[in-house]
């Protein structure tokens, strides 16, 4: 086999584009696709300071290595979310490419401000997951307003997206069809605008570009899991992607460019600010303050029978 762009040997085959690449060029390629996603989508600019949420897992590491290589400015945000020796390890590896690249790195460590996700979750009815994307999507929001960041991208890929994608059509959430795009505008002054620039690269593609740059990711999934369900699509999606290559950015790409439009009035209007925190919110308070304070009743009401099997 050939690699399409300088005939020589090639090693890595990307089946849905039709297309196989020798390791140069398959890096040289997967960074073209991400500024072109920067540009055609209007992500971000060159002049732009660029906050990367990075967990320490292949996408987000390969996405920082990426930018950098692209030249553009980035500083990594990392939460320690306090979830074991997954954590750990997961900081670990973020502040380990941190150092070897000589970048810039915030590191919020949940814990310290009590709000480790176990500490979270043990005290809330809500799923780990739910409860840990809105911790993540308030220190996101907060850290990026605090440190003067008009742009926050996540390593959010094809994979997620069109798992994301199926999930939202299954159950017609025409509210989440609505919102869901590779960029979300500022609609509150305490809003980063969020990007996914890698939206049009599979999970497969970031694996390869993680190995052949010798990145060090954490393999390990979360223990808690992103859902079973979400991991559901994802496998029904790689099984049609098997027989029919390029279902999966096919059905992303129509949906952004078709679909997506006819739900736009969906939307909420822009959000007023949280009563407990200042942050964006679409209620009295945030998400967040609202999962905070289900987690301080559900204590209180913990207490009261205590007590009164002590009289
Ligand atoms: P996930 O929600 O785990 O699928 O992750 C989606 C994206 O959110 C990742 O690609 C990262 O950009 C970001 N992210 C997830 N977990 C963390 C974390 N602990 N610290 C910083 N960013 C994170
Ligand atoms: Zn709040």
């Amino acid at each position: 086999m050939k690699c399409k762009r300088c005939r020589g040997n090639a090693e890595i085959q990307v089946r849905h584009h039709n297309a196989a690449y020798c390791r140069d060029c398959f890096i040289f390629c997967f960074q073209r696709q991400v500024e072109r996603a920067i540009d055609k989508e209007h992500m971000f600019s060159r002049d732009d300071e660029v906050l990367v949420a990075v967990s320490g897992g292949k996408d987000s590491l390969a996405l920082w290595d990426a930018l950098v290589a692209l030249g553009y400015r980035t500083t990594g945000l990392h939460l320690a979310l306090g979830i074991g020796a997954y954590s750990a390890s997961s900081t670990q590896k973020t502040e380990a490419f941190a150092r070897l690249g000589g970048l810039q790195l915030i590191t919020a460590r949940l814990e310290e401000d009590g709000l480790a996700v176990p500490t979270v979750v043990a005290r809330t009815r809500r799923p780990a997951c739910a409860a840990c994307g809105t911790i993540k999507r308030h220190y996101f929001d907060r850290l990026a307003f605090e440190h003067g960041f008009a742009v926050l991208a996540t390593g959010h890929n094809l994979d997620d997206e069109a798992a994301r994608l199926l999930g939202n059509v299954l159950r017609w959430q025409t509210h989440h069809l609505g919102k869901q795009q590779p960029v979300l505008g500022s609609t509150h002054e305490r809003f980063a605008r969020k990007v996914k620039p890698l939206f049009r690269l599979s999970e497969y593609e970031t694996a390869v570009y993680a190995f052949v740059r010798g990145i060090d990711y954490v393999i390990d999934e979360c223990p808690n899991s992103e859902g079973a369900t979400q991991l559901l699509y994802k496998d029904a999606l790689n099984r049609l992607e098997a027989v029919m290559p390029g279902t999966k950015l096919t059905f992303l790409q129509d949906f952004l460019r078709l679909g997506r439009p006819r739900f736009a009035t969906e939307i909420d209007g822009p959000p007023g600010s949280c009563g407990r925190c200042g942050m964006p919110a679409y209620a009295a308070v945030c998400g967040f303050c609202a999962l905070l304070g289900d987690t301080d009743t559900r204590r209180s009401q913990r207490v009261i029978p205590a007590s009164n099997d002590a009289s």
